[in-house]
């Protein structure tokens, strides 16, 4: 609009004032703005500009004077005249050349002016839009004068350039010589200064525009590279990013992050590129203390506790993650995890773009802690620009780009020394000086900060994506892994079973086999058993029958052990002893029995037979040995002692005896007996010898007489021979049951009839007197021994009778079980003495032997009677008084209903 007031006004203003050039005018005011509208590049403009208006104005130099942000300037266009003043293109120019006041005058009422250095007079004019131009005049300051003097100007024309409500820069023609310039001229050069500041304003909307596109094409770039692979190449990326910002470095942090619950952690991961500043070694002695996150932190900046809760551990990713990170060395934190990072980043300022932003153009002015700023410098950081990485409230890390330190290079006109108090005075020389500028801070723009946030969109949302990619990843291998685990569990299930079933069945055979053998050892077990409990009945049995026998068996039993004490004994042992069977058991042999020798003496242990048996396994057979008894008595043995034997061991001894008493007594009897029958038979033999030794000499035949008498004595002696012979055998017959009993049913009266007839010729013979009573009973017997027994007894009363006594016979029936009859022979004779009762039953026992012998008797008739008598199971005795008579008596059993079966 302006302009094209500006137009309208020249357009006036040639009608009126400015005839003569009216064509020239307006030539160069449309070559201008041709040149403005052909061109979109500023400094093609500039120049062109500052080339026209010095040909239209003819003087020496027209020059562009741009301000720089400091109010210092700096000439960016000038064309000058045949090398008439020197150049000034690109001398900068300190913001004291032009006062204050003076900008705010250029700025506020947009003061153009002109300056005629030999007339000492300045003309100002107020811009007022819709009025005539208006050019007042005054004298110029001194200090100005000598300024465009030492410039070497002598005449000037300044037309400020505004652009967006802001003094950009001046238009200005400098003259060498005195020029007289006015209205025309000035007017001229403001509508040029309009067309330019259009130029500006299209310049700089083309600059906004290019950048945007730059900006955007960076951003397509870089969102390409972040979007198109699964797989971020975030080094190249990163890379990529610091070359779009013009950055010599930066670092891309990556918070550890949760994958899932089985895989765990991702753990955070670093990208570098260019210079790196190392974690402060103060801050890692921090860490040995648990940094406080409660402090100033925000929530979202805490470092999550990670499952081994070791600050900074490093954790190798459980998949490929982001490509190559690089990975600090092992185990020094990031420097984005420390804490003291947090709490410096939340004292900075954030930028204005973003809350999230931080863009710290030197480091030597931010308030970061001295020795993170050393980290920095150390490496040639001077600029930080820091993005927090937030996608969705989630905090995903920090993107860090570094601008190290630049040099500027300026060309100043003049140097001003403050310092010099001489530089109050205008300054005399504008002698060009380079200035160079080393290591100053290059500053992150607006632009590079929008750019930055922008990126940081891109990238948060494709590190969100990827993690999420990353973690369905994961749990697909973790799927795939475990299917595979479960497959192969399952294999081995299977193998398993298959394992199990196969011992299942071999383990079945087993118990099968197992079982049928068990079945066998059971049924042979049993059988065993069996033929155990036979064998265990057998052993009853024959221990019982062993008792029996040892019970029944008069002989003495007992054994003892290899020290001689008894260990069983039998009842008959007991009894021969003394003794209860328990009394013996456990009582030392030798002493207990006191067994000695058949003479008496007492056997040392060691040379008693049983001992040696014992000790040396012999058996030994004694017969005359002598066992003690409980009463102190002493009797004789015959014994056998023999070793008992386990496992060829001698375990002791057993020794079978019996009391041989009533043996040794027979013997002494028969050794009598012989005696006897030896003596009572010689002596008639002897005569009967020596008789018929007479008679065979012949010498008796002179002596008939004599050898007659001699014949009857021997005859007499024979018959005795005969019937000590017949007495003898009778004895041994009944003794040894060789003299059977032919009993039978007799009358005992007759019996009695009959012997009492068969001895009365001898009692006559002697004058006695038989009495007889006889009873009329049925006995059970042999009559002929019967009548033997009585003829013997009434033979013996007769005998021992004096002549005119009385022998009876008589009989008592008794009524017992069974009943019997007793006899009773009564004498009145010699008497039998008391002591003798008994033993004249015994055989050879004669009251007065050589009385009785004369009576023809043997001593044998009562032994004979007293046989006879038992065995019919009847009982006989003799009652004497000596001098009075003997009553010998016998019973004899009635015979019973069983005597007739038997006979039937
Ligand atoms: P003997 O042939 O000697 O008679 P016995 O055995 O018959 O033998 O009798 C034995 C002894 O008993 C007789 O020798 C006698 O001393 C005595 N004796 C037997 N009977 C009588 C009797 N009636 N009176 C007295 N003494 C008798």
């Amino acid at each position: 609009m302006r302009s094209r007031q500006s137009s309208l006004k020249l357009s006036d203003y040639s009608a009126k004032a400015m005839l003569g050039n009216r064509n020239s005018f307006a030539l160069l005011l449309h070559r201008i703005t041709r040149r403005i509208r052909q061109s979109l590049e500023l400094e093609e403009i500039l120049a062109s500009t500052v080339a026209e208006v010095r040909s239209f104005l003819g003087t020496d130099r027209v020059k562009i004077y741009r301000f720089h942000g400091d109010c210092s300037g700096e000439v960016v266009a000038e064309a000058i005249r045949d090398q008439r003043l020197p150049s000034l293109l690109h001398h900068n120019f300190p913001a004291g050349d032009i006062p204050r006041e003076a900008r705010e005058l250029f700025l506020s009422v947009r003061q153009r002016s002109i300056v005629n250095v030999s007339t000492q007079q300045i003309g100002i004019s107020p811009f007022k839009p819709g009025s005539m131009m208006d050019i007042r005049f005054r004298k110029v300051d001194p200090c100005h004068v000598e300024y465009l003097t030492a410039m070497g100007v002598k005449s000037s024309l300044v037309v400020p350039i505004l652009a967006e409500e802001r003094l950009w820069g001046l238009l200005v023609s400098h003259h060498a010589t005195p020029r007289q310039l006015g209205e025309r001229e000035l007017h001229l050069v403001q509508l040029v200064a309009d067309q330019l500041e259009i130029a500006i304003a299209q310049s700089n909307l083309l600059s906004q525009t290019r950048l945007r596109a730059h900006q955007e094409q960076t951003i397509n770039q870089i969102a390409t590279l972040l979007h198109a692979a699964p797989q971020i190449p975030l080094q190249t990326v990163l890379e990529q990013t610091v070359i779009a910002l013009q950055a010599n470095g930066g670092r891309l942090y990556l918070h550890s992050h949760f994958s899932d619950h089985r895989s765990g952690q991702f753990p955070p991961q670093l990208f570098t590129t260019g210079p790196q500043p190392q974690i402060p070694a103060s801050w890692l002695q921090d860490l040995d203390t648990p940094p406080n996150r409660n402090s100033t932190n925000p929530p979202s900046l805490l470092i999550p506790p990670t499952p081994s809760s070791s600050f900074g551990e490093a954790h190798e990713p459980p998949s490929s993650s982001f490509g190559e990170a690089h990975e600090p060395p092992s185990p020094s934190p990031h420097l984005e995890q420390h804490p003291h990072w947090q709490t410096w980043l939340e004292m900075e300022e954030p930028a204005p773009v973003s809350s999230n932003l931080w863009a710290i153009a030197d480091l030597y002015r931010a308030v970061m802690p001295s020795d993170l700023a050393i980290a920095f410098l150390t490496v040639q950081i001077r600029g930080l620009l820091i993005v927090r990485l937030y996608y969705q409230q989630q905090f995903l890390g920090y993107l860090s780009l570094f601008r190290g330190e630049i040099d500027f290079e300026r060309i100043w006109a003049g140097r001003i020394d403050r310092n010099d108090p001489r530089q109050l005075r205008p300054r005399r020389s504008f002698e060009t000086w380079r200035e160079l500028k080393q290591g100053q801070s290059h500053p992150w723009s607006t632009a590079d900060q929008e750019l930055v946030r922008a990126l940081a969109d891109h990238f948060a949302m494709a590190i969100h994506q990827h993690l999420l990619y990353q973690q369905v990843c994961t749990l697909n291998s973790t799927l795939e892994q475990d299917i595979q685990q479960r497959k192969q569990a399952e294999q081995k299930i299977s193998a398993l079973n298959a394992e199990l079933e196969q011992r299942v069945l071999q383990r079945t055979a087993e118990l099968q086999q197992a079982n049928s053998e068990l079945s066998r050892q059971i049924a042979d077990r049993e059988r065993a058993l069996t033929k155990l409990q036979q064998t265990q009945a057998t052993l009853v049995r024959l221990g019982h029958q062993l008792e029996l026998i040892l019970n029944s068996v008069a002989e003495g039993i007992y054994g003892l052990d290899t020290q001689g004490i008894i260990t069983f004994a039998n009842p008959a042992a007991a009894k021969l002893l003394g003794y209860e069977v328990e009394h013996l058991i456990g009582q030392w042999m030798h002493q207990f029995f006191h067994h000695a020798k058949p003479d008496g003496t007492p056997y040392l242990a060691a040379e008693s037979p049983i001992y040696l048996t014992m000790h040396n396994g012999t058996t030994h057979h004694c017969s005359e040995d002598r066992f003690q008894r409980a009463d102190g008595t002493s009797f004789p043995v015959e014994y056998v002692s023999s070793p008992i034997r386990e496992a060829d061991q001698i375990v002791g001894a057993v020794v079978l005896f019996k009391d041989i008493t009533a043996r040794q007594q027979v013997e002494q009897m028969k050794d009598e007996f012989v005696s006897i029958v030896s003596h009572e038979l010689r002596t008639p033999l002897t005569s009967i010898r020596s008789t018929l030794g007479l008679l065979a000499s012949g010498w008796l035949n002179s002596y008939p007489e004599k050898s007659q008498r001699m014949l009857e004595i021997a005859f007499s002696n024979t018959n005795r021979l005969v019937r000590l012979i017949s007495d003898i055998l009778d004895i041994e017959r009944i003794k040894f049951g060789k003299m059977p009993m032919q009993k039978q049913t007799c009358n005992a009266a007759d019996l009695m009839l009959q012997s009492i007839d068969a001895m009365r010729a001898m009692a006559e013979k002697a004058g006695i007197q038989l009495s007889v009573a006889p009873i009329s009973v049925t006995l059970w017997a042999d009559p002929d021994r019967i009548i033997q027994t009585f003829t013997n007894l009434l033979n013996n009363a007769i005998k021992f009778s004096p002549s005119g006594s009385v022998v009876s016979l008589t009989a008592e029936l008794h009524q017992a079980e069974p009943d019997y009859v007793l006899f009773r022979i009564k004498d009145q004779g010699v008497g039998i003495p008391a002591d003798q009762l008994e033993a004249i039953f015994d055989r050879f026992q004669q009251v007065d032997a050589s009385n009785s012998r004369s009576q023809g008797g043997t001593g044998l008739g009562l032994t004979i009677c007293r046989g006879i008598v038992q065995q019919h199971q009847g009982q006989i005795w003799v009652e004497s008084k000596l001098g009075e008579g003997s009553t010998f008596c016998f019973t004899l059993p009635l015979v019973t209903p069983d005597h007739h079966d038997s006979t039937l």
